[in-house]
């Protein structure tokens, strides 16, 4: 069998790890690699490509438990799939690796079934824009000043308008320090670009509020994880207590946990590699429309273009630096960013992304 009629007949995983520059961090956890676990799905002569950002053990719990969900589905009836993974791994717990594990598929499977309909994936999910505009992302703790200051102006190249950078310095312990990251991309970017803060969790609830006081004064217009976002009660007391926005759900592993957080945010943050792929993110944009709340599309700017393209409530994608690095190393066709906005690839069926041939030295298992 050949086009929309085929079945899935095979589903390989791999392991890609690309180091980073150096060790980087941010206020609550330090890093010095980046793992992508890939998935393949084939069927009526097209492959669907998927991948996660995630711990490289998610590809054994991807062949142990999801391979044989998804062999033998047929390829148009992604959400069925997608409920049948959801089932299979229910003493696997929803969230974590698992969310990761069906996140890869999910897009993977997505990604197939407009290559056999011979579609651009953005035409299947229904096209609301043909540029989704990002934000430069990064700004590690862990960067000299100099190394901040040449980042920043690298977005700025790029055309982005609104730019983030990491606070909340080892657990909030450099309150001063935050602030002088803080000063010193203000003045970097001049005034007319946003400028964004990531706390990670980092700060107490009081300690959120005295330093969003502060950054309300540098004119900081985005507050992310202030305190942990499990702390639902310490960001709605975070979030009266700024004029900035107080944003979150980078973790939000299903459309409950958005429900959860969406009464107490001023935008909706979700990422299609940790909350399931495609198919519960775009149900997470319609929960945050339902709550007058904007979406904002967590890292992996590459895979999160098709579906942030279908959304009319999106904010932004983050650019962020590692990732942004990362997947053309990895991949062939990635958007580019131009004019501060991802373009689209005109026509080509899929997310329009493939493994590239010599992406192999970084191949782990
Ligand atoms: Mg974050």
């Amino acid at each position: 069998m050949s086009g929309p009629d085929a079945a899935v007949t095979a589903l390989r995983t791999a392991v890609y790890t690309v180091p980073t520059p150096q060790t980087e961090g941010d206020g609550t956890l330090s890093w010095s690699a980046t793992t992508a676990v890939t998935v393949e799905v084939d069927a009526g002569g097209r492959t669907g490509l998927g991948w996660s950002y995630t711990s490289a053990s998610t590809a054994a719990l991807i062949d142990e438990h999801l391979a044989g969900v998804a062999r033998g589905r047929d390829p148009m009836d992604v959400p069925g799939a997608w409920e049948a993974m959801v089932r299979a791994t229910r003493n696997l717990g929803r969230g974590g690796p698992t969310s990761q594990a069906i996140a890869a598929v999910d897009i993977a499977l997505w990604d197939l079934k407009a290559r056999l309909l011979g579609l651009p994936l953005t035409s299947v999910f229904g096209q609301a824009r043909d540029a989704v505009p990002v934000y430069g992302s990064g700004g590690f703790t862990t960067l000299s000043d100099a190394e901040l200051r040449s980042q920043v102006e690298g977005w700025l190249t790029a055309g982005c308008e609104m730019v983030k950078i990491k606070v909340g310095q080892s657990w909030g312990s450099r309150p001063r320090r935050d602030l002088e990251r803080t000063r010193l991309v203000r003045e970097v970017v001049g005034g007319d670009v946003q400028v964004m803060v990531d706390a990670n969790g980092g700060y107490t609830v009081g300690q959120a509020r005295t330093m969003g006081e502060q950054y309300d004064q540098l004119g900081v217009t985005w507050f992310e994880e202030p305190v942990s976002s499990d702390h639902l009660d310490g960001l709605a007391v975070v979030r009266s207590a700024v004029r900035c926005d107080v944003a979150a759900g980078e973790y939000a592993a299903s459309v409950f946990d958005a429900r959860r957080l969406c009464p107490v945010l001023d935008c909706l943050q979700l990422d299609v590699t940790r909350c399931a792929g495609y198919t519960e993110w775009l149900r997470g944009a319609a929960l945050a429309a339902a709550h007058g709340l904007e979406i904002s599309g967590h890292c992996a700017p590459a895979l999160h273009a098709p579906v942030a393209a279908a959304v009319p409530n999106l904010r932004h994608v983050e650019w962020f630096v590692d990732h942004a690095r990362l997947e053309p190393l990895l991949f062939e066709g990635v958007p580019p960013v131009r004019g501060g906005r991802m373009q689209l690839a005109p026509g080509l069926p899929g997310h329009g992304m493939r493994l590239r041939p010599d992406a192999e030295q970084y191949r782990k298992s």
